[in-house]
C-alpha cells in the first residue's frame, strides 16, 4: 500500500501537535465529539431533506469506547461518513478557515500557548495518540474505507469493512514516559468528566460503558455493575436559562464553534416569542480575523430549525455592516422541507434579520455606554465597518449606525462620538468641523487648524478614507452640519470681521483677478482666506466633492476625472500679501509667485504638482535673484 504524504500546510501544524508539550491536549476529545457532532448534523438534516436516506432520530449517536488491552479508544459515531476521496481531502490537508487561521496565528505568535483557544481539529488527536485509524462509510456509498496515519510518514487508505454508515477513530494512545502519561485517557472517570466539561450541549447522545456500585438487594454490600450510559445533557446551550451558563461556557463555545481566538465583546443570548419565535446566541468579536476585510472572509449566522442543523452561513440573516457578528439562530417556525435557496428569500426569514439587526444594534449600543473601554476596543477592529455602513445603500442605515460611530479629535487622544461632539460644542459655533489626512500628525499640520484652534472649537480627525464620505450621508448630527475645514465658509468670523474681509476683498478686486488668470484654469477662484493665521496660502475646495474625495474617487477608473472645485485662498495678513500686492503692474513676476503659492498649496494639502521640475526652477530663480 502506498504511503502518500500530508499536504506542506499541514505537516507544520501536525508536526507541533505530534510534539506537544501542551498540557491542554485533553481538548483532542472536544475537537473530535464536534467533527462527530457535525456529522450527524449533516445526516440529520439529509434524513429529513431526502426521502431516500431517512432513520431514525435515535439512530443518531456518538459512542466511545475503551480497550485498555490494546491502549486503544474508540470513537464512533452513525453521522455522513467519509467517501474515499473525502478521507484523502479532509484528513490529508489542513483546508478549513479555524485551522488556517491557526496557523497564520502560529506563525506571528509562535506560541504553543494558543492551541486551546482554537479548534485546531482532527489534529489535535496527535498530541495523544502515536497512530490513528479512521474507518468511514459514507451514506452515499456502498464500500467502507480505512484511513491510518502516524502522523510522522504521511497516511495510507485502504478498503475497510465496516458495514453502518458512519465513522470510527481509533486512538492507539502514546506510550509513557518518565514525564508524560497518556493513561489517564483509558479512564472512564477521566473521559466522562471531559464530555461533561466540554461537550455537553452536544445535542446527539455521547454513550460509554460506566462502572458504577450499585447496593446489592437485600444486603449492605456494594457490587460493581459495568452499565451503559449516555453522559451528556444533551442540552444545546443556546436553549438553556442564560443566568444557568457561565461566563466560561459561552467563551469556550465562541471559540469552539466559529474558529475564534479572541474574547467576545458581548455575547448576546436571548429567546424571542411572536411573529417568529426563536433562540439567538450571537457574539460581537474584540478582533478581527486577519482575513475580515478581504473578499475571503465569509460572514454568516449558523442556522438551525428545531434543533436541526440546517446551514453554516446564513447571510440574509446579518447586514453587512453587522457582518462581523458571529452566532446561531435556532428557529421554531421555519419550514424544514424548503430548500436552502428558497429560505433566503423567505418571509419568516426577514422578520428574523430585521429583530436580530435590532438586537445586535441595541447591544452595542448598551457596550457603548457601559463598557466604553471594551467598545473602543471592537471599535479599533471594526470601526471601518460601521462607516462604511453609514455610507452604503446611499446612506440608508445612517439612522442605525449614527451613534455608534467614534472619531479621534483635537481635544484629546480619545475617541469622541458625535454626541459627545455637539454636548460640548463652543457657545456660538453651530458646526461640527472636521479635517482630512493621512495621519492625526498631517492634519494637524495644515493650515486652516490654527485659526479653528484659536477658536477652541473641537475639530474631529478624518483620517481613513470612508470617513467624509459617512458624513456625506450623514449631512447633520443632531440639527448640526458637518464642515470640512477645507471647504467653503467655515464661518469663523464675527460680524466685524466679517465687513473687514468684504472690504479687503473689494479693494483687491484686481489682484485676485489677475492671480486667478495666472493660474490659466487651474483653480476656480482666487480669494482672500479667513481661515489662516501664519501660513501664507491653503487650497480648498467649494462645497461639495472635496480634495479628499477627489484623491478617494481618483483610485477608481470608473470616476477618475470628477474633481473638486479648487479655490486658491490667500492669508490678507501674511507680509507676502503685501508684497503682492505691490506687484499689481509687474505682470510677469505677479505670475511666477502666484504659481509658487498655488503649487505650495497643491504640496501642503497632499497633491501631486503638475510639473515638478518647473517648480524648482522658478524657486532657483528666485534663489538667484536674491543675490
Ligand atoms: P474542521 O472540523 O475544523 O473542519 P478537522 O480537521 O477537524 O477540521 O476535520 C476536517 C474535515 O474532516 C471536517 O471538516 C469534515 O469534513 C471531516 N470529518 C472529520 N471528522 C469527521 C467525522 N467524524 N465524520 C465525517 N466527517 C468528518
Amino acid at each position: 500500500m502506498a504511503k502518500k504524504q500530508f499536504k506542506t500546510e499541514s505537516k507544520r501544524l501536525l508536526d507541533l501537535m505530534i510534539n506537544s508539550i501542551y498540557t491542554n491536549r485533553e481538548i483532542f476529545l472536544r475537537e473530535l465529539i464536534s467533527n462527530a457532532s457535525d456529522a450527524l448534523d449533516k445526516r440529520h438534516y439529509l434524513s429529513i431533506t431526502d426521502d431516500a436516506h431517512r432513520i431514525n432520530k435515535e439512530e443518531l449517536k456518538i459512542e466511545l469506547t475503551i480497550d485498555k488491552e490494546n491502549r486503544r479508544l474508540i470513537l464512533t459515531d452513525t453521522g455522513i461518513g467519509m467517501t474515499q476521496d473525502e478521507l484523502e481531502h479532509n484528513l490529508g490537508t489542513i483546508a478549513h478557515s479555524g485551522s488556517l487561521e491557526f496557523k497564520k496565528k502560529l506563525e506571528e505568535a509562535k506560541e504553543v500557548d494558543i492551541i486551546g483557544q482554537f479548534g485546531v481539529g482532527f489534529y489535535s488527536a496527535f498530541m495523544v495518540a502515536k497512530m490513528i485509524t479512521v474507518n468511514s462509510k459514507s451514506v452515499h456509498e456502498t464500500q467502507a474505507y480505512r484511513w491510518e496515519s502516524t502522523g510522522e510518514d504521511g497516511y495510507t487508505i485502504s478498503l475497510s469493512d465496516k458495514f453502518t454508515t458512519g465513522t470510527e477513530i481509533i486512538l492507539t494512545l502514546k506510550d509513557n514516559t518518565d514525564t508524560e502519561n497518556y493513561d489517564e485517557y483509558l479512564e472512564t472517570y477521566t473521559l466522562k468528566q471531559l464530555i461533561k466539561k466540554y461537550s455537553d450541549y452536544v445535542r446527539y447522545p455521547i454513550g460509554m460503558m460506566v462502572e458504577t456500585s450499585h447496593k446489592k438487594e437485600d444486603s449492605d454490600e456494594y457490587e460493581t455493575v459495568v452499565e451503559h450510559q449516555i453522559v451528556n445533557s444533551m442540552i444545546p446551550l443556546w436553549k438553556r436559562n442564560k443566568k444557568d451558563v457561565t461566563e466560561e461556557e459561552y467563551k469556550d463555545f465562541y471559540r469552539n464553534k466559529f474558529f475564534s481566538f479572541d474574547e467576545p465583546a458581548k455575547t448576546i443570548h436571548y429567546s424571542l416569542e411572536g411573529n417568529v419565535s426563536y433562540n439567538a446566541l450571537l457574539y460581537v468579536p474584540s478582533k478581527a480575523p486577519y482575513n475580515f476585510y478581504s473578499s475571503e472572509y465569509e460572514p454568516g449566522l449558523q442556522l438551525y430549525c428545531k434543533g436541526v442543523f440546517i446551514m453554516d452561513k446564513a447571510k440574509d440573516l446579518l447586514p453587512n455592516y453587522f457582518r462581523f457578528v458571529k452566532g446561531l439562530i435556532d428557529s421554531n417556525d421555519l419550514n424544514l422541507n424548503i430548500s436552502r435557496e428558497i429560505l433566503q428569500q423567505d418571509r419568516q426569514m426577514k422578520t428574523m434579520a430585521k429583530s436580530i439587526e435590532k438586537k445586535i444594534k441595541g447591544a452595542l449600543e448598551d457596550l457603548l455606554k457601559n463598557d466604553r473601554e471594551k467598545y473602543e476596543e471592537f471599535y479599533k477592529s471594526f470601526g471601518l465597518q460601521l462607516k462604511y455602513g453609514v455610507y452604503e445603500d446611499f446612506g440608508a442605515h445612517k439612522e442605525t449606525l449614527q451613534n455608534l460611530i467614534l472619531f479621534k479629535s483635537t481635544f484629546e487622544d480619545k475617541y469622541v462620538t458625535l454626541h459627545e461632539y455637539v454636548e460640548r460644542m463652543k457657545e456660538g459655533q453651530d458646526l461640527i468641523y472636521y479635517a482630512c489626512g493621512q495621519s492625526i500628525e498631517q492634519i494637524n499640520l495644515l493650515p486652516q487648524m490654527e485659526r479653528l484652534k484659536d477658536k477652541g472649537y473641537e475639530v474631529l480627525y478624518f483620517t481613513d478614507e470612508v470617513d467624509e464620505f459617512a458624513t456625506f450621508s450623514l449631512q447633520e448630527f443632531e440639527g448640526k452640519k458637518f464642515k470640512s475645514i477645507a471647504q467653503g465658509d467655515l464661518n469663523l468670523d464675527s460680524e466685524e470681521e466679517k465687513q473687514e474681509m468684504e472690504k479687503k476683498k473689494e479693494e483687491n478686486k484686481d489682484l485676485l483677478s489677475s492671480m486667478k488668470d495666472a493660474l490659466s484654469g487651474a483653480v476656480a477662484d482666487v480669494r482672500i482666506s479667513s481661515r489662516l493665521k501664519t501660513h501664507p496660502v491653503c487650497l480648498v475646495s467649494d462645497e461639495g466633492i472635496s480634495l479628499e474625495m477627489e484623491k478617494v474617487l481618483a483610485q477608481n477608473p470608473e470616476s477618475s476625472g470628477i474633481k473638486a472645485s479648487r479655490i486658491l485662498e490667500i492669508n490678507p495678513n501674511h507680509p507676502i500679501f503685501a508684497t503682492l500686492q505691490n506687484l499689481k503692474d509687474n505682470e510677469s513676476t505677479l505670475n511666477l509667485y502666484t504659481n509658487i503659492l498655488y503649487n505650495q498649496a497643491l504640496l501642503i494639502e497632499g497633491l501631486s504638482i503638475d510639473n515638478p521640475v518647473e517648480y524648482a526652477n522658478q524657486i532657483c530663480d528666485l534663489m538667484s535673484k536674491m543675490n
